[in-house]
């Protein structure tokens, strides 16, 4: 008989995870997968601060309500994770002048509603664009056509907010055509819900994987088929098959491999291939965007910001766009905790990670001063995650830049030989989401097994 073939499975977050289940549903169960951390769930990351069981990585389960089901949405409820539902339309109550005290609500309001109307513009456009398969612009372009152009920090942080809070890059990078509208928002809904659970939003990634990998008692996973700390440094490949080599020296080998690595790790160099990847893969990969998004936790003695019902989230207008641009206070989710949560993105990402935690706290202080007077008190903590530093990720997620076709999207996940590709950045329509991940998995795997079980083994870009 013929042998059942083998494949490894480089990475364990979610798009790995799902990809390794697809397979063994499918009846290919000699799988091994390699793992450079010491735990599962990759960009899915839950950390202790300050006594209190913060997510590093993805917080929300984007798209809820629509007309589809979120397939992460149906395992957050069968694990009961304990979620929140986030209310941004208080916004315009929320925003803080660059030097304290927020803006009236109808000039913020009136500033809103104007951004608002260039978004739904932008989606027309968009629209209007595939349509007439017209070439691609970008978010800014299309708000130069609705002549708007954000100039007072309260227009700033607006636009910050509408684009940059999602996409992690400015409307100058961002694609409209694979941008608006968005795929995440229309299929499954506008409603997004804030995980806040002290197994963390990683345990959905272990609710896939203890469906086929063997768990003891506990519900720990002790198949043998995860290795933990294994870092991939070397893949080659033939016809014949691959050989993964690991940093410890081992070599791996098996019939097939399926890389699920950031897009960032693969724009970097702690993976070489052999022989090395074709020009159109390489072009593909470093032409798209991995983007950073950074969200700092701090702690307070005590509680100076307004609680209670619509101030959840706050903005800050500042001159300098996404200078500290977007806040939570976590009281719902850690009532009497007094943790603040603010995000940054991009060159202000890249910028934090180079700076200590205390210049980085030094800044933020200055700033709340700004928003809520002198006599607030100094952060007893601080928390500044560093994606981009991190050499298994690279950056926080991937956003799509103006002027990537789709051609050249499927490039980006089209196998090469039996080394096949996936993770968040290999999903069209979701990438940069979780769900995005959890599908890439599943289509990347369904890929191989066609191939496997049926020859399909040609791709169609
Ligand atoms: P990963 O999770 O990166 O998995 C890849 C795995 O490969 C990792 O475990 C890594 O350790 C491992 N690896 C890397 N290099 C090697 C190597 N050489 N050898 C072996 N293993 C290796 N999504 C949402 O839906 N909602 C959100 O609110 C949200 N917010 C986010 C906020 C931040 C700060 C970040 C970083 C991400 C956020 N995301 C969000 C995106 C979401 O987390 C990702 O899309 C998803 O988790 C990616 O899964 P993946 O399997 O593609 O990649």
């Amino acid at each position: 008989a013929k042998r059942a073939p083998t494949v490894i499975i480089v990475g364990a977050g979610m798009s790995g995870i799902s990809a390794a289940k697809t397979l063994s549903d499918a009846g290919i169960k000699r799988i091994l997968i390699l793992e450079a951390t010491n735990r599962i769930g990759g960009r899915m990351y839950k950390a202790n601060f300050s006594g209190v069981s913060v997510e590093l990585g993805a917080n929300w389960v984007s798209g809820v309500g629509g007309p589809q089901v979120n397939p992460v949405w149906i395992m957050a409820n069968k694990l009961r994770l304990k979620s929140f539902l986030s209310n941004f339309l208080n916004l315009s109550s929320n925003t803080y002048k660059p030097e304290g005290g927020v803006y009236e609500e109808s000039v913020a309001r009136k500033a809103f509603e104007v951004a608002e109307q260039v978004v739904e513009f932008g989606t027309k456009v968009s629209k209007d664009l595939a349509a007439r398969k017209q070439p691609d612009i970008s978010i800014l372009t299309s708000q130069r056509l609705k002549n708007y152009f954000p100039k007072t920090p309260l227009e700033m942080v607006i636009d910050y907010y509408l684009c940059d809070f999602e996409s992690a890059e400015p409307p100058r990078a961002t694609s409209l055509l694979n941008s608006e509208p968005s795929s995440t928002y229309s299929n499954f809904g506008e409603d997004s819900y804030f995980v806040s659970d002290p197994r963390g939003y990683e345990s959905v990634v272990h609710y896939v994987a203890q469906q086929f990998l063997t768990t003891n008692a506990a519900g720990q996973i002790t198949d043998p088929r995860l290795q933990l700390k294994k870092v991939v440094t070397e893949i080659s490949r033939s016809p014949r098959g691959v050989a993964v080599k690991t940093e410890d020296g081992l070599v791996h080998r098996a019939d097939y491999v399926i890389v699920s690595v950031s897009l960032g790790v693969l724009q970097n160099d702690l993976i070489k291939f052999h022989p090395s990847l074709p020009q159109w893969k390489i072009l593909a990969l470093d032409q798209f965007n991995m983007a950073i998004y950074t969200k700092i936790f701090l702690k307070f003695p005590y509680k100076f910001w307004p609680s209670g019902n619509g101030t959840e989230f706050f903005l800050y207008a500042h001159e300098k766009r996404g200078y500290y641009p977007f806040w939570q206070h976590l009281e719902r989710e850690f009532p009497g905790e007094n943790v603040l949560l603010v995000t940054v993105t991009d060159d202000e990402s890249r910028r934090l990670e180079q700076q200590s935690d205390s210049e980085t706290k030094a800044e933020i202080m200055a700033v709340l001063r700004n928003m809520f007077g002198k006599q607030i008190p100094e952060a007893t903590d601080i928390l500044v995650p560093r994606w981009l530093s991190n050499r298994f990720f690279k950056g926080s997620y991937s956003n799509w830049p103006i002027g990537v076709s789709h051609h050249q999207f499927n490039q980006i996940k089209a196998p090469v030989g039996k080394v096949y590709f996936t993770g968040e950045h290999t999903s069209a329509a979701y990438y940069g989401y979780v769900h995005g991940a959890y599908f890439a998995g599943i289509d990347t795997a369904k890929l191989m097994t066609s191939c496997i079980k049926r020859g399909a083994c040609s791709y169609n870009i």
